[in-house]
Order: structure tokens, then sequence, then C-alpha cells
């Protein structure tokens, strides 16, 4: 590529194409960042001329000059307060003292950062913050490192980094990805008490500092940066790190931002207000494009844009396919707030509220009543629309830090879901009377997870209907009926969905588990990640026989799982009948307009010749050229 420009390819995390200048994160000395920017421009004017995007580009580098002030350290308290870099004389009392003072001033950004997120981005979002919050007060955490100082003689510095190692080593080694996720949140603690303590102010004035649209990159984020991200000036995120799966790609995924993650070492070369373009879904980064490859790519986000557009608009008509069949589209949700984004998709209701992330961000279980608030406050922003209801899931990938739940060799295969609900059957009464009362005020259906046999579901439906007789009795309102059925997720449930079918209401395919479980194949683990396909001949014929045995008994089955909002599986969902499809909200658009284009007669004949192929990657070749065809 000319003028020096070179194409990093790494992981597409979060689709989208963006062009725009890069603004470091990693490099918080404001003064450098604008310079380098404006050394950088002469060379940029030259080979960057033309199109309204990438002018938009050039005039980024004004963007790191908020930087300064930041840099320069801004006390919370705003005035003269003494900051806490500033060195006291020697010994403990003194480090004890720098170290206090670090402690209050990174609790005060921690408040008033969760304060922001909640109004930007909600509470869920804000929770993350409050709990790093919480790492400050916390008896486990902060005495130790005062302990260092003074019985040690450790440096304050020292004492953070060393007591902060420790705890996050502790977190890692619980080997799942939710204690994982707190290690970071540990280490994220860590550099702001470190940034305190010299008087920095945290790396967030690279976020805060950000005043025009720019393209962040980074060597990740951290989860306090994550939850900042403004998406009206966040153009894209490119990081050194993280794959699939991290923090990054999660969160910008959910916002909508394109991402391009694991970029490695190619990315090191990148400078604040470098011109940069952003392809997250095919995982390239354009590092100083020249004239040509800008112009190409303007054409292509313009029409990439046009295409979201007509889809985003048309996100209210119903799901029918080319021949007039209706599908039911349901949202996936895992919080109050995310009901609200739903209510708004062009959904028909929500296929699946995994009600886990209600346990996940409380210290404690949530008891009746403060369940029955969340459930009610989801199903009232629904408006009458139906809302899937689905009973704990936690363990697996899912720890509730509060229960010390024992440390599995196998987590997925152990104590997860439905097998704690039985076990812990009073918690699965509590969690059923809020859900029954949930339906007094819009329709609710009820869902167990991970059931494998039988013999679970019928316990787990008698509980139920002991609870609802018991609320009956008590006079306490709640829906006359409330369907109820199983997440078939596991082979065993698929292979008797016949079974299943004479009792239960209704199916839901989670295909996430239905995979890992059918292959072999740990979802979380990126080394066999490779094996991980829905598309494999093997989970196809489950799902088909599913929905045939539901069909027989006049039951019907949606799919809650990653492949309901995958576009390009749409054509063999619609073969095999399948009657609900719930996905994330950003899905909703592109399946309802793929779901526009089909028709169910040769979807049917596709489906029936797919299950019949021998690898996934024939699977893929077929549903590829199915598309070709019908473009
Ligand atoms: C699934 O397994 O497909 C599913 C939807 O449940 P979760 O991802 O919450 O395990
Ligand atoms: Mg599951």
């Amino acid at each position: 590529m000319a003028g020096g420009g070179f194409t990093i390819r790494a992981i597409g995390a979060s689709e989208g194409i963006r062009i725009g200048r890069a603004y470091r994160l990693d490099a918080p000395n404001a003064g450098a960042a604008a310079g380098d920017a404006e050394r950088a421009a002469p060379e940029r004017a030259g080979e960057a001329a033309g199109g309204g995007a990438a002018r938009a580009a050039r005039e980024g580098a004004r963007m790191a000059e908020p930087n300064a002030q930041a840099a320069a350290g801004r006390s919370s308290e705003g005035g003269a307060a003494p900051h806490a870099g500033a060195r006291a004389p020697s010994g403990a009392g003194a480090e004890l003292a720098r170290l206090a003072l670090a402690r209050d001033r990174s609790a005060a950004q921690l408040e008033e950062l969760a304060a922001r997120a909640k109004e930007t981005l909600g509470e869920d979002k804000a929770a993350i913050l409050l709990g790093q919050r919480g790492f400050l007060s916390d008896p486990a955490f902060y005495p130790p490192i005062e302990k260092r100082v003074r019985e040690e003689g450790q440096s304050a510095e020292e004492a953070v980094r060393e007591a902060v190692e420790h705890f996050a080593a502790r977190f890692e080694a619980m080997n799942n990805a939710y204690m994982r996720e707190r290690a970071a949140d540990i280490r994220d603690v860590g550099k702001r008490l470190l940034d305190a303590l010299s008087g920095g102010d945290s790396g967030e004035a690279g976020i805060a500092g950000l005043r025009e649209e720019a393209i962040l990159v980074a060597e990740d984020l951290s989860p306090s940066e994550t939850v900042q991200l403004d998406k009206r000036l966040v153009l894209a995120v490119v990081t050194r790190a993280g794959g699939r799966t991290s923090h990054t790609a999660i969160l910008s995924r959910s916002l909508g931002i394109p991402a391009v993650v694991g970029a490695g070492e190619p990315l090191d070369a990148v400078r604040t207000g470098d011109t940069l373009i952003v392809d997250g879904s095919a995982g390239l980064c354009i590092v100083r494009p020249d004239e040509a490859t800008l112009r190409e790519y303007e054409a292509r986000m313009a029409a990439e844009r046009e295409r979201l557009e007509a889809e985003r608009g048309a996100r209210f008509r119903p799901a029918v396919s080319a021949d007039g069949r209706r599908v039911e589209i349901g949202a996936n949700i895992g919080t109050v707030a995310e009901a609200e984004a739903a209510a708004d998709s062009g959904a028909d209701g929500i296929g699946l509220y995994r009600t886990e992330f209600l346990f996940m961000h409380a210290n404690r279980l949530p008891d009746e009543e403060e369940q029955y608030r969340a459930y009610r406050e989801v199903v009232e922003r629904m408006g009458g629309q139906p809302v899937i209801i689905r009973t704990l899931d936690i363990g697996g990938d899912k720890a509730l830090t509060y229960l010390d739940l024992p440390q599995e060799a196998n987590p997925f295969l152990g104590y997860r879901a439905i097998r704690i609900g039985l076990d812990r059957e009073d918690w699965l009464r509590t969690q059923l009377r809020a859900i029954a009362r949930a339906s007094a005020h819009g329709p609710v259906k009820v869902m167990f997870p991970m059931i494998s046999g039988l013999g679970e579901w019928r316990r787990a439906k008698a509980i139920f209907a002991e609870e609802l007789d018991g609320l009956r009795r008590a006079n306490v309102p709640h829906a006359e009926r409330i369907e109820t059925g199983i997440m078939v997720e596991i082979p065993s449930a698929a292979l008797q969905a016949d079974a299943f079918a004479r009792e239960v209401d209704f199916f839901s395919i989670g295909t996430n588990d239905l995979v890992q479980y059918t292959l072999a194949v740990d979802r979380m683990n990126e080394r066999v990640a490779g094996l991980y396909d829905y598309f494999h001949p093997a989970v196809l014929r489950l799902i088909r026989s599913v929905i045939e045995a539901s069909h027989r008994h006049g039951r019907w089955t949606g799919m809650c799982g990653g492949m309901a909002g995958d576009p390009l599986a749409a054509p063999l969902l619609l073969g095999f009948g399948l009657d609900e499809w719930s996905m994330d909200i950003g899905s909703i658009p592109k399946v309802k307009s793929a779901l526009a284009r089909l028709s169910s007669a040769s979807c049917q004949e596709l489906a029936d010749r797919a299950v019949d192929l021998d690898t996934p990657e024939a699977v893929r070749e077929a549903l590829q050229a199915f598309f070709g065809e019908i473009r």
C-alpha cells in the first residue's frame, strides 16, 4: 500500500465498517499524543483528500487536546487538595496517609463514574463500577494492603501491586469466565490506586478526554473503560489483546460499536491521529490507507449504512418469509434495562430472560419481593407481549461470589442450573412465586434450564404447581394459566423430545450449550473454538428432531441460542419449521431482513439436504451458495 500504510488482520469482534482518526488510550501523555497527531498531519493531508469521512478523520487530531488538563492531575474535589502523589515525609505513617488519600480519591472517581454510567448505559453497567468501588472497602482487600505497609515496610505502591496480583491470581485460578472478569476488575482497581498514588487520573483521561469522533486504540479496555464508551464519539475499537469473548468484544457488540481485537504487535505502529479503516466484519484494521483504499471503504461504509438503516427502519414489520410464513421473533435479555431496548427492537416478546444477572449483580440472594419487582418491571415494559422467564441458570461459567459454590473439575457437567434448583428447592420456590406474581401484570411463561431427563422436568413442574396452589389459596393475584416449558440444550433431552412433548407446553433450543454437549467442545475454551459449530450435521439433526416432535404433539419450539440470531442459519431454521426465534436485540433487524428473502419450500429442501451433508464446512458452503442464488 502506498504512503506507508499497512493492513492488520485480526479478530472481527463486532461488525461494521468505520473510518476515522486513531486515538491511543495507552498514550496518556497528552502533549506527546497531540504532537504526534500534528506531525503526522501534513502527510495525511495529501494522502486522504476528498470524502466526508476522510475529512472528518483528518480533523480528529484536535481531540487529544483536553488531555493536557487531565494529565496535569485533576482532583475530584477540585481546589488545592493535597494529592496522593505528593511524596510525604518517609515512614509507614506517611505511606499509610498517602494510601488512604489514594483510596478515597479512587472511591470518589468510581462513584462519579458509576453515576454517569447509570445515566448513559443503565444500571447493570454501573454495577460493574460499584462492584469495583466495593473492593476498596472490602475487609479482604484493603486491610491486607495496609498491613503490607505497616508490618512489612513496603511502599504504598509495592503493597498495592503485590496485594492486587495476589487477589487477581486467586480469582483467575477459579477457572470460570465470571471469576476471571472479577480478576480484571481487581487489576482495574489496582491501576486506579496506583494512578492516584502518582497523582494521575487513571487513564480515564483518555476516554473522558475524547471530544471528537475517534477510533480507540488500546492494549485492551479495562472494565471501567468499557462501561464509559460513548457511542456518539467512539467510532470503533481496536485492541492489541483480547479474543472473541473478551470484555471489549462483548461490550462493543452490545453497544453496536465495530471492533477488531487481538491485533497484536503491528498495532504498536499506530499513533494518535493516524487515519484508520476498521472493518469489524472482516477483522481488518487498515492503517494510513491510500486514497484508492479510502474511497473504496467509504463506498462500502455508505452501502452498509444504507442497508442497516433500511433493516432497522423495517424492524417493526412482522417476521414473514417471502412466501408468507410468519414466525415469532423474541429478544434475549438479562436485565430490566435491556427490556426497554427490547420493546423498541421489533421483537414480538422476550424469548429468554436470563434471570441469573439479577443474582450476579447482587451481593446476596435477592428475596421474593426484589425478584418480583424486577420481573414485573420487565413484563410491564413489554406492554402485553409475552415474556419467557428462565429460572436461575447458575454454575458452569456463571458463579455467585456470595454463595461459595464448590469448585469442580468439570463445572459445565456439574452442579448447575436446574440441578441446583432441585437441590436448593427453597431458592427455586422463591423464584417461581416471584415469577407467578409477575404474571398478574402481563403474559409470562416459565422455562427450566438444563433439563437432562423427564424426572427433573416432572419435579420442577410439580414444585411450580405447589407454589401456584399456595398463591391461589392465599389469594395472591397471578395468571390463571402459565405456560411451562424446558430448554433443550442437552442431547438426552433432544433425543427424548417425543416423551417431553407429551408433557411440556413448549421447547426452547439452547444451541450455545447443545453444541458444547453434543460435540464435547467447551464453549469457553478458545483452543477448541474451531470445533464449536452449530452447523455440524449432528447438531442439525437434533434440532430438526426436536421441532418435529413438538409439532407431532401440537406444541411449539423456539430457539434462544446464538444460532437463532445468525442470518446464515435462517434458511435451515425456516426449513425445519422453527416457530419462535429469540436472539440478541442487535440481530433482530438482520434476521427479519434475511427471512423476508426466503421461501419456506426451497428452505425445506435445503434443510433436508443439509442434515445429510458430511461436515459443518459443507453445510456452510451450501448455505452461502443458497444465499448467492437468491440475491
Ligand atoms: C443456550 O445454552 O443456548 C442458552 C441460550 O443459554 P445460556 O447461553 O444462557 O447458557
Ligand atoms: Mg444454556
